[in-house]
């Protein structure tokens, strides 16, 4: 990769906020620094919002309402099916802009390119069927008719992990049902959502349907917006304290929330377990995306029976993994995304070894530039370490022993986090006595991987409220009307 391409592509990214179709300088002309996590340099200087900023990009979306909301659906579905197409045939910059702003490898890049364009496609083909019904009263007297309007202008907050997908699973369903949105993406990687708003408008779609918004103060610029009564709804992906916060400013308003929140994955390999399968899956689920997912596995609770050998196995794989910059080739593992995640790694693994944990491989950052931490594997890890109760966002594979079924329950539900769990299996009905026992919104079963734009994706408890994407996604931008007629 020559820094020519690099530095042609970033030039292309818009530097300014989008605020009803037009690219304009924070009010204020303050700006901010975007970096690359693998140099330490800056790669971009864009606006910073302002307050002011954050009310005319509401402004905006509210001016839109009326006529996005009365489009035609399927004229909404062929923007978004347009801006797929699009997505497609410049593949290749997002996957680069991704990784030269987040870390990730460009492979991991292209797969979250296909993944976040998926969204597109699926919700262009939703669009066309957020469809009511027509039913008699049970008693006969009457008719009822249930319709489904869009919620109204809505405030989308992204990550900094995924910065395409977080942004496609939220803008296309919003879209789709007829509200327009503002959206702040994450000041970390703020660049990937601007070049994107660039493509929405290449595919047609009107000003001020999607405004951006980039800042670095995330809390001054959005609790206004959250508050202004014209709004109807917040969805936010980050980490759970943020998100209790804006339910607390949301509560006020009663505004329709969606929030998609941190996760503390168990990885469940029994003692029947395909351990080849299990450390494939273990590989996939621990270090996509330099273990900064919510989906990572956080927790891995092996039968005592197999334990040592699964270590050994994944040990083996992960001391081998190639650590560098994602643009890289043949590099599998990336930079985290600062300092604080080094140091936050560290302490956790430095707090299980003082625990009795055994450091098996890594276990410390690598000196700089850039903020990278080395593939690590602890095993017998004991109770009541932090590494199993707080979410690592790290590449750290930490391993606790079990014995029973039950037992095995028990430690993967004790955690105030539900989103994702896995199981390896090659029982049938241990697998399904898993569906029914493990306390998360979702499970891969034998599968190291589960997002895709089909399903409905979403935790329980303190890992949050809705689901984005599957036939549920766009009825979290929906609002149902019940109307009685006479029977005719
Ligand atoms: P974060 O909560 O720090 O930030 C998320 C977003 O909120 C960013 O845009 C940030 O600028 C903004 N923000 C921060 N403080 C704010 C405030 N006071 N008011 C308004 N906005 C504010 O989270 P992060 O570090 O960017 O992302 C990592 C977290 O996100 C992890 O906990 C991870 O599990 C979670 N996550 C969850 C999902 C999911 O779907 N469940 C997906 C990806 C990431």
């Amino acid at each position: 990769m020559t820094m020519t391409v690099e530095h042609t592509l970033l030039t292309r990214v818009p530097d300014a906020l989008l605020i009803g179709g037009r690219w304009r300088p924070a009010s204020d002309g303050a700006t901010l620094a975007v970096r690359d996590p693998a140099t330490g340099a800056v790669i971009k200087e864009i606006a910073s919002a302002s307050v002011e900023d954050g009310g005319a990009a509401l402004d905006a979306a509210c001016e839109a309402f009326p006529s996005w909301s009365e489009t035609p659906a399927r004229v909404r579905a062929e923007i978004l099916r347009k801006a797929f197409d699009l997505l497609m045939e410049r593949k290749e910059d997002f996957a680069l802009l991704m990784s030269l702003e987040m870390g990730k490898t460009l492979a991991e890049a292209r797969g979250e390119v296909a993944y976040g364009g998926e969204f597109l496609r699926w919700f262009s083909e939703e669009a066309v069927r957020a469809v009511g019904r027509y039913a008699p009263s049970p008693e006969g007297h009457g008719r009822m008719i249930v319709t489904q309007h869009p919620v109204g202008p809505c405030y989308l907050i992204t990550p900094w992990n995924f910065p395409l997908a977080m942004a496609t699973r939220k803008i296309a369903p919003a879209l789709a049902a007829g509200c327009t949105v503002v959206i702040k993406p994450a000041e970390l990687t703020p660049l990937t959502t601007l070049l994107f708003a660039r493509l929405l408008e290449d595919a047609g779609l009107p000003p001020g349907v999607v405004n951006v918004i980039t800042t670095s103060h995330s809390g001054a610029v959005s609790e206004p917006i959250i508050r202004d009564p014209r709004l109807r709804k917040l969805s936010f992906t980050g980490s759970t304290p943020v998100g209790v916060r804006l339910l607390e400013q949301a509560a006020g308003g009663v505004l329709r929330t969606s929030m998609e929140l941190g996760g503390n994955a168990p990885f469940v390999v029994f003692e029947d377990a395909d351990l080849d399968k299990a450390v494939e899956g273990a590989m996939a689920a621990k270090f996509r995306n330099i273990g900064q997912a919510c989906t990572a596995a956080n927790r891995f609770i092996v039968h005592e029976s197999v334990a040592e050998e699964f270590a050994r196995r994944v040990t083996h794989r992960v001391a081998e993994l190639r650590v560098g910059r994602g643009t890289d080739e043949g590099v599998e593992i990336g930079p985290l995304i600062d300092d604080r995640a080094v140091s936050k790694a560290e302490s956790l693994v430095a707090d299980a070894v003082e625990r009795g944990a055994r450091l098996r491989t890594g276990g410390h950052g690598i000196d700089g530039p850039g903020t990278f931490f080395e593939p690590t594997v602890v095993t017998d890890v004991a109770a009541g370490s932090d590494i199993l109760r707080e979410e690592i966002f790290g590449p750290v594979l930490a391993i606790v022993p079990f014995s029973t079924e039950d037992e095995a329950v028990a430690i993967a539900n004790d955690t105030e986090y539900g989103l994702v769990s896995y199981v390896y299996t090659e029982s049938l009905s241990r697998g399904q006595r898993m569906i029914e026992r493990l306390a998360t919104g979702m499970m891969g079963l034998n599968m190291g991987v589960v997002s895709n734009a089909a399903a409905p994706f979403g935790g329980w408890k303190m890992s949050g409220l809705g689901r984005e994407g599957g036939a549920e996604g766009i009825h979290e931008y929906l609002q149902t009307k019940y109307t009685l007629t006479p029977s005719p």
